[in-house]
C-alpha cells in the first residue's frame, strides 16, 4: 500500500510514496547539534520536506533548470518545492544529493480511505405516515 501525494491547492496527483527516498537524519552530526541545541537528544526531528529518488514526468524540464518545481496544473502552478543537483539540506540537517525537494506543506497525503457510504433517498418518501402520529 502506498500513500498518493496531491497538491494542496488544486489536488492533482503528484507522486505516491514509493518515490519517496528516505534519508536518516541521526546518522549526522548537524542533526544531532540541533537535536542538543533544541534540547531533545532522543527527539525526532520533523523533516519540513519531502524528497523524491527520481523526477516525475510532469516536472518541467526548463523549471527544473531554474531550479524550480511547480504545479503541473496550469491554472494552479502553485509552487511546491525546489529541485537541486549539488543537493540540499533538510531541515533535519540531512544533505540530500540530488535534492528534488517537495515542501509538506504544499502536498497532501491522499489515503485510501473506507469512505462510509451515506443512503440519500433521491425520492421524497410517499407518505409521511410517521411524522404524523
Ligand atoms: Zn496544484
Ligand atoms: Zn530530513
Amino acid at each position: 500500500m502506498s500513500d498518493e501525494f496531491v497538491c494542496r491547492m488544486c489536488r492533482v496527483p503528484l507522486f505516491t510514496s514509493v518515490d519517496l527516498m528516505e534519508h536518516e537524519p541521526h546518522q549526522h552530526r548537524i542533526a544531532l547539534r540541533k537535536k542538543m541545541k533544541e534540547g531533545n537528544i532522543n527527539g525526532v526531528v520533523e523533516c519540513s520536506s519531502y524528497f523524491l529518488s527520481d523526477t516525475k514526468e510532469w516536472m518541467d524540464e526548463n523549471l527544473l533548470a531554474e531550479g524550480k518545481l511547480h504545479c503541473p496544473k496550469q491554472k494552479c502552478n502553485a509552487r511546491l518545492g525546489s529541485f537541486e543537483w549539488s543537493g540540499s539540506q533538510c531541515s533535519c540537517g540531512t544533505w540530500v544529493t540530488p535534492s528534488i525537494q517537495i515542501t509538506k506543506s504544499r502536498v497532501d497525503i491522499k489515503r485510501p480511505i473506507q469512505v462510509k457510504v451515506v443512503y440519500v433517498p433521491t425520492e421524497a418518501p410517499a407518505t409521511t405516515a410517521s411524522e404524523t402520529s
